[in-house]
């Protein structure tokens, strides 16, 4: 699967926006944020601090200030990625940064705006551009599907019942990697298509929150575009690539206990922080490269975005910085975040092949509808010529069938209306006929009439073929074909131009960078000194600077350890509430649960490593294990139900009727003591049973269980007595 395998880093790229109005009127004149185009550089400056501070320096592979263009920053930084994606490869681009410093701005934009459209139109542009514009032996399916992950939930955003079901779930397979189970997916054939998709999950994002900043402020959302391209490789056969394109528009990354959010909002916004802090934690650990565990497993978006942090993927993180002062704390959280992902290494390759390529499924299907189409008409064409009185030969040679294929569909067309007009004057000739009976007239109409419908109804059967055909055909886009391509040469012209020039500013940065470095390091080989004057001037020139330097580290040293107390606390926090909560569910668990229940609960659960949570035995058996447990028992083979020894050894005995069924019952004698007392009216009253069992013949009395007889025995002794008893006293009270 693996042509070209190597290692590359993330690409980190950094945005600031401008000042708004608010924090115009509100901070001081100018922002925090500097940057050098040229070089690549941000200078953030501290607000609080003393201004003979060093200000922080740090650098990326490209940054973009405030005044900076939409197609500016696709053209440098994106344009690479995206033609990578159209040769095979997987892609990432993903905004990180705080609420309202311009992630929706950069992904999306403004999308009537040309000017002013992000990322993710532009992307849509470029990959039906390139299509149209490549060459007609190339096939292309383009699928798209968008998602969003709130409160750790994959929401599906074209599911139209996405409010009302649970969450998906990821699955994880060699082939692909991680992906989400039953995700739709929508094949588009044109830029037109593909936006309307993006609308229809925009607006279900809307329609499911409240409050649209807010929601969107906390949720993930993850655009996937992939593109499959199927082109005859060098041995005659099609190969198909597959690229992925994951384009993502992150939750906020401003630090929750900021808001002073409590309650709900504070285990949703743990939520939240829980993805975040999990895409930090994975970025240091790869950015460390030293420890072996990377916690992917630790949220649902590090798990998608597995392949894009240290896989199989090209990335490109897109930082957003706010230049207000207020925000200083959060920024430069940001910026090191950022620098930290600068270090991660990726193993990018092209997807060759891949087993589960859907294109690959609709070729064969196409081919499959074909090749039944083109049998139906060789069937018609081959009437019409035995009707014309022509031999028929069919070829088999392939290049003839190509160019004979018109001609067949046309002959196949003329045959069902030659025979439509053969019917119709056969008709006319029947009714005309004089010498034919009325009844041999209507047989050989109606004849006709029943031709006539199965001609119909086996046009009707090819048309809708062609129709489904055509329908799965025009699905795949073929190259230079399928997109009328509305930009002339000088607009091609143009692009390539500029293009051109994105990738000059690229190399020169690129080359100003390494100069920076060498410099640095090659400050004391160049010195050579004429007197010691110069000597200690350069020197202490030298030393300054080396000063200053180490008074940079040590700033950064204490701010990072700041931020990791502050981060500690905020931790120690979190845990005193949820030990505090685990706690009262173990005080409710305690009082309110009976032991034997909890037990029972406690017995069904099992833990899910796929889900990484724990879950809930079924508690119904499987189909497979119920059927064996309704399994006969061994003693009852052969028999209607399970039968005592007892009963079987007197079957064999004698086929006695006594023993033709199940025998459970006690079988010996009656113990009750012969009743010799003579039976009145009044006790017959009291004691139903033993009237039935007395009136009745004595020998089935014998004959009953010992449990029924005792029974009876006690309360017909009982009844006895009493009556015993009260005969005499009423006898007296007479
Ligand atoms: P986020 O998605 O990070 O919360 P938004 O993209 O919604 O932030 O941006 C907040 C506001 O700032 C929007 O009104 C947007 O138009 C504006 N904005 C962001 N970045 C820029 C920029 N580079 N140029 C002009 N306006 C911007
Ligand atoms: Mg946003």
């Amino acid at each position: 699967m693996s042509k070209i395998k190597s290692s590359e880093s993330v690409k980190v790229v950094v945005r600031c926006r401008p000042l708004n109005r608010k924090e115009e009127s509100n901070g001081p004149a100018g922002g925090i944020v500097q940057m050098d185009l040229r070089l690549g550089q941000v200078i953030l400056r501290n607000p609080r601090a003393p201004p003979s501070e060093p200000q922080k320096t740090f650098t990326f592979d490209a940054v973009y200030d405030s005044s900076s263009k939409q197609r500016d920053l696709y053209d440098e930084s994106v344009r690479p990625l995206i033609d990578s994606v159209l040769a095979g490869f997987n892609g990432t681009i993903f905004a990180y940064g705080q609420t309202g410093t311009g992630k929706t701005y950069t992904m999306q934009g403004v999308w009537l705006d040309p000017e002013k459209q992000g990322v993710i139109p532009n992307a849509f542009d470029h990959i039906f551009t390139h299509i149209s514009r490549s060459q007609s032996d190339k096939q292309y399916l383009v699928r798209a599907s968008y998602l969003e992950i709130y409160r750790e939930e994959v929401r599906d955003l074209l599911d139209p019942n996405h409010g009302n079901t649970r969450g998906l779930e990821l699955r994880e397979s060699p082939e692909t990697g991680v992906y989400v189970q039953d995700l739709t997916s929508c094949v588009c054939k044109s830029i037109k298509e593909i936006e309307e998709v993006m609308n229809v999950g925009n607006q279900a994002r809307a329609v499911g929150a409240t409050d649209m900043n807010e929601h969107s402020s906390r949720s993930h959302a993850l655009f996937l575009i992939t593109v499959e391209c199927s082109q005859p490789g060098p041995d005659g056969r099609k190969h198909i690539r597959v690229g992925r394109l994951n384009l993502v528009d992150l939750a906020g990354s401003e630090r929750q206990a900021k808001t002073g959010v409590q309650g709900d909002r504070l285990k949703e916004a743990a939520k939240i922080n829980l993805s975040l802090s999990a895409l930090g934690n994975v970025i240091s650990a790869l950015a460390d490269g030293r420890s072996g565990h990377v916690p992917y497993r630790d949220s649902k978006l590090t798990r998608l975005l597995q392949d894009s942090l240290g896989g199989n993927a090209k990335t490109v993180m897109v930082a957003t910085l706010g230049p207000a002062s207020q925000h200083y704390d959060e920024t430069l959280t940001t910026l090191r975040y950022a620098n930290r992902a600068k270090n991660i290494q990726n193993q990018p390759k092209v997807n060759e092949d891949p087993k589960d390529a859907l294109l690959r499924e609709f070729q064969k299907e196409i081919a499959r509808l074909r090749a039944q189409l083109n049998h139906r008409r060789w069937r018609s064409k081959q009437k019409k010529e035995q009707m014309d009185g022509e031999a028929w030969e069919r070829d088999g040679d392939e290049e003839e069938e190509e160019v004979e294929e018109e001609e067949v569909e046309k002959e196949a067309e003329e045959f069902v209306k030659l025979e439509e007009q053969r019917l119709e004057k056969e008709n006319e000739a029947i009714r005309e006929d004089q010498f034919l009976l009325a009844e041999e007239k209507q047989r050989l109409l109606g004849e006709n009439e029943k031709m006539m419908g199965d001609l119909r109804k086996r046009q009707e059967a090819t048309e809708q073929l062609t129709a489904r055909y055509k329908a799965m055909e025009s699905k795949l886009l073929v190259g230079g074909k399928n997109i009328i391509d509305h930009t002339n040469e000088q607009q091609k012209m143009l692009e390539m131009k500029r293009q051109e020039i994105a990738e000059q500013t690229r190399s020169e940065r690129e080359m100003q960078q390494q100069m920076l470095i060498q410099d640095e390091e090659a400050v004391e080989l160049r010195d050579t000194f004429t007197s010691l004057q110069q000597e200690v001037e350069a020197k202490t020139k030298k030393l300054k600077k080396l000063y200053a330097k180490l008074q940079c580290i040590k700033a950064e040293i204490k701010d990072v350890n700041d931020e990791h107390v502050r981060s500690r606390q905020e931790l120690e926090q979190t845990q005193n509430e949820l030990t505090r909560e685990l706690k009262f569910k173990y005080l409710i668990i305690e009082n309110f649960i009976p032991p034997e229940e909890k037990n029972k609960i406690m017995n069904r659960l099992m833990f899910d490593p796929e889900e990484d949570q724990w879950k809930f035995k079924p508690l119904v058996p499987d189909k497979a294990k119920s059927s064996q447990m309704k399994k006969r028992p061994a003693s009852a083979v052969g028999y209607k139900r399970p039968i005592s020894q007892y009963a079987r050894v007197a079957l064999s005995m004698g086929a006695h009727s006594r023993y033709r069924a199940e025998n459970i019952m006690f079988l010996e004698l009656d113990t009750t003591p012969p009743n010799t007392s003579a039976l009145t009216d009044g006790e017959q009253n009291q004691s139903p049973s033993l009237n039935i069992s007395a009136t009745k013949d004595k020998g089935v009395c014998k004959f009953r269980s010992w449990c029924q007889s005792q029974k009876s025995i006690t309360s017909s002794s009982s009844n006895n007595s009493l009556t015993g008893c009260q005969t005499p006293t009423s006898a007296v009270a007479m």
